[in-house]
């Protein structure tokens, strides 16, 4: 286990470098999820009511359920930003700049905001907290301090934020605080009903049949303890889908009892594999994911590898079956 990273700044530190300083620019991981826009987009909508100028720019596009969010039409999608006119660049939820998958962020008045274990801690200001349930719950924090009130726009994002990081409040570092800022988001109008079907019931048909082939093919092992998931070209164009339908469709095997964790491997025409992980309770994942250069949280981690995936395959198994070993000896009642 690597030691826990702990913060070195406080959010009173940020608040005052964000009110000496007017352009900002804020990025997030490659392929974005809904906790790092929710984040970014909390944060810019927050910026902006203090009179403050904002950039947004990823890596890659916002899956396409989270386009009718506000705002989230504003975020540019860049592999290289030249430009180095903003006073400060923030990042959310990335454990070193090249998780951007953004070019030319380095050398920049930089603040890191993150709440996964192992970050590298390259900002000028660092605020890094593991137990936050999402990084949404500190940009809540951090919109406080500064004073800013939760309009409809910032509570929508930071709702979106926890709804999605906590796994549809799935996960194990869900706490008090994560109930209390989303009864303030309620309070400021989100409907959280509404935010559920947004997010979780805007599959497509294809999306259905892709799911049907998809657990067709599942690979139980470890005596049904843990399913494989495989994704390739061919099963997206028989169903007419693309690699953005398979968001979220990794949760699905833990709605069967006996799963303890799944694993998807997701081969791409370049030969890399994307492996996403997933688990309940106390079978930590990341841990698996950090050995091969990825990381996450315990319950959703990820990482990439080289192919052949037959190569690659067994070894990340048995790293899994231990993980899950392991964490089945200690389970809530
Ligand atoms: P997903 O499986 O949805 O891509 O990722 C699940 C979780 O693992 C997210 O919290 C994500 O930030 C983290 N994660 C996924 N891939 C990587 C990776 O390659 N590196 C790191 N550091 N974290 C990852
Ligand atoms: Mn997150």
């Amino acid at each position: 286990m690597s030691t826990p990273t702990t913060s070195n700044h406080t959010v009173s530190d940020i608040r005052e470098a964000i009110l000496s300083r007017r352009r900002f620019l804020i990025t997030s991981h490659a392929r974005p999820d809904g906790d790092s826009i929710g984040s970014q987009l909390a944060m810019a909508y927050a910026l902006e009511a203090l009179g403050k100028e904002v950039r947004l720019v990823n890596a890659d596009p916002a899956p396409e359920h989270y386009l009718e969010f506000p705002g989230v039409d504003r975020i540019e999608v860049a592999r290289e930003i030249l430009e180095r006119d903003a006073d400060a660049l923030i990042v959310m939820e990335s454990s070193d700049l090249r998780r951007t998958g953004v070019a030319g962020l380095e050398g920049r008045f930089t603040i890191n905001i993150d709440h996964h274990q192992g970050n590298s801690v390259y900002g000028d200001l660092n605020w890094l907290d593991e137990s936050a349930a999402a990084c949404g719950e500190l940009v809540f924090e951090l919109i406080g301090s500064l004073g800013v009130p939760l309009t409809l726009e910032i509570a929508t994002h930071i709702y979106l934020a926890i709804l999605t990081d906590t796994g549809s409040f799935h996960h194990s570092n869900i706490t008090p605080k994560t109930f209390d800022i989303c009864r303030q988001t309620v309070t400021a109008g989100v409907n959280p009903a509404a935010m559920a079907r947004r997010v979780f019931d805007s599959n497509s048909f294809g999306k259905l049949k892709l799911i049907g082939a998809l657990l067709d093919e599942m690979d139980l092992r470890d005596d049904g303890r843990l399913a494989v998931l495989y994704l390739n070209d061919d099963i997206l164009n028989a169903t007419n889908t693309t690699y953005n339908d398979t968001e979220g469709l990794i949760n699905l095997p833990l709605t069967a009892r006996e799963i303890q964790a799944v694993a998807f491997f997701k081969v791409g025409a370049d030969g890399d594999i994307r492996v996403s992980l997933r688990s309940k309770y106390d079978v930590d994942v990341r841990s698996v994911a950090g050995r091969h250069g990825g990381g996450g949280h315990k319950n959703a981690a990820g990482f990439t590898v080289r192919g052949p995936l037959a190569d690659v395959r067994p070894g990340i198994i048995r790293e899994i079956e231990q993980a899950i070993a392991a964490g089945m000896q200690s389970r809530p009642e």
